[in-house]
């Protein structure tokens, strides 16, 4: 019998495949890998646990509405803790700001930068909010499939000034460049350049004020194990180590997929959750559209990629918030380099996640799991030997933490380990080892972004961080609330 298939366990596709499952759709739900989860996959040493990927959660209301719908309570899967201050900025030059959603204190903070730039905040975070109502709230989880839907759109984003970026924007509020930064950096979190991606992703500062952030008990991978759990008590069929190797068409539509290992499943619809450029070109290369998509996709600008460090000490550094983000010496500069630039930059701005501050319990008594990450030029931009470049840059990382940020740190070491760009396109298949996929400007956004379901295939549909409305956990959670509505409405 065909079955509905969704490639890949990443948030975006453990996300579709409840919401295929919990409304009675069998799903079959595919991963190349050992464990769920993607980018949010998890690391076990000697004691030590690691969350790969993601760490700040946000809008949990949209993580609870996959239990929710499926007759469930998500406290009986997972816990989700608050986390205060959301993030610790920190600058060489000594400053810090501790930013969370207590207005009067973050008021206060603000004034001691540039007591003028108070009455600017307020502005700004007015402006955020009525980007996160357009861009979130009404157009966050509703498919882009003709550009009419993008015309209906174009006067809220003409009336946002959404063609401006999101530092140009903050600046039209804020004075004080350490202030700009500290409002403009969130758009990297999802592989998004200040200097260049739309003001629009300004949003996220106004969700994160909205919901709070948050950690999940046992780290992001007790979210995954959570979803997991959801989907198979749903009757949901997970399987590991299921790499699919093609999509076969016949006429239109896709018929099966095939596996690495040669087994044939016969497919009603199938949703990739992999890379985009993957699932064109390799899934579907020997298909015209799969040609001809994947050529174009190749054209298209890609995010950055990350270098990550992960790292077990024998000491607690109970002086970390749990979100901390150490800005370098440089700012533009270095984020032009980052996007721009064929070499490694000197210095770096890296975020430092230290979970043990929320959750002791994943590293042993009186020790700490951390991880470290800087974002990177991807593989299309800079072609490093990352094999060479790799330990270069871990040893300045770890030298630089321990002069500013952890003192003793390498004598402390039990363990560690690295991810790099190599990693993003070796293990996960990403173009260009990409860590967010396209990069999201305003003319790779919305409808200009690969459609939740394909053009000229009609039961191929996309869900995860290359399809509307882009990375980050409410990005993909969000695109796979789109990508079922229109799997669902083709099923009835
Ligand atoms: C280091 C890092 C930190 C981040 N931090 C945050 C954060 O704090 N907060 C936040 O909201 N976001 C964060 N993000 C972004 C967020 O993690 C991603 O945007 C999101 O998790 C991507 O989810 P996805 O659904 O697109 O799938 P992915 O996580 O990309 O998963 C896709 C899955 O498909 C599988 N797959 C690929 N090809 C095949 C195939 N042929 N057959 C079978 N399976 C296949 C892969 O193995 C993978 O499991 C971070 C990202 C990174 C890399």
């Amino acid at each position: 019998m065909s079955k509905t298939i969704v490639i890949g366990a990443g948030f975006g596709g453990l996300a579709l495949a409840i919401r295929l499952q919990a409304a009675g759709v069998q799903t079959l739900l595919l991963e190349q890998r050992d464990k769920p989860g993607g980018r949010a996959y998890v690391y076990q040493d000697q004691g030590f646990t690691f969350d790969a990927g993601p760490t700040v959660i946000t809008d949990p209301s949209a993580i609870e509405e996959l239990f929710t719908l499926a007759g469930r309570r998500m406290a009986d899967y997972v816990e989700l803790l608050p986390v205060t201050p959301f993030y610790r900025l920190c600058w060489e030059t000594g400053e810090v700001f501790d930013y969370d959603n207590a207005q009067a204190r973050l008021e206060a903070q603000i004034a001691r930068f540039n007591p003028r730039d108070v009455e600017g905040y307020r502005r700004f975070l007015a402006y955020s909010q009525a980007v996160f109502k357009e861009g979130y709230l009404k157009l966050g989880t509703v498919p882009f499939l003709s550009f009419r839907d993008m015309l209906r759109a174009g006067p809220q984003l003409a009336r946002l000034q959404a063609w401006r970026s999101v530092y140009g924007m903050v600046a039209t509020f804020i004075e004080n460049e350490q202030l700009r930064q500290a409002f403009s950096f969130h758009s990297l979190l999802v592989g998004g350049n200040p200097f260049a991606t739309s003001s629009i992703y300004t949003l996220i500062h106004a969700l994160e004020r909205e919901w709070g952030v948050w950690f999940a008990r046992g780290g992001t991978g007790a979210l995954v194990q959570g979803l997991v759990r959801l989907f198979e008590d749903l009757g949901g069929e997970l399987v590991l180590n299921a790499q699919v190797a093609n999509m076969e068409v016949e006429s239109t539509r896709i018929s099966a997929v095939q596996l690495q290992d040669g087994q044939r499943i016969a497919a009603a619809a199938v949703a990739s959750n992999a890379d985009v450029v993957h699932t064109y070109e390799t899934l579907l290369g020997h298909h015209p559209r799969g040609a001809s998509q994947a050529a174009s996709l190749k054209r298209r600008r890609m995010s950055n990629s990350l270098f990550v460090l992960y790292f077990g000490l024998n000491h607690h550094h109970s002086q970390l918030a749990h979100h901390t983000v150490c800005f370098g010496p440089r700012y533009k500069a270095l984020i032009e380099e980052i996007f721009h630039s064929n070499t490694l930059s000197e210095d770096f701005s890296l975020y430092l996640h230290a979970p043990c501050v929320t959750d002791p319990s994943l590293a042993p008594p009186g020790c700490g799991s951390y991880y470290v990450l800087a974002p990177v030029p991807h593989l299309g931009i800079a072609n490093l030997d990352w094999a060479v470049e790799g330990p270069r840059l871990r040893e300045r990382i770890f030298a630089y933490l321990e002069q500013h940020y952890m003192p003793g740190l390498r004598q402390q070491l039990v363990t560690h380990r690295m991810f790099t760009p190599f990693d993003f396109r070796d293990q996960l298949g990403a173009h260009h080892g990409s860590a967010f996929s396209l990069e999201p400007i305003l003319r790779q956004s919305a409808w200009f972004r690969p459609h939740n379901r394909d053009s000229h295939i009609p039961n191929l549909y996309l869900v995860g961080a290359g399809t509307h409305p882009g990375a980050g956990i409410p990005g993909v959670i969000g695109s796979a609330k789109a990508t079922a509505g229109l799997m669902l409405e083709a099923l009835s």
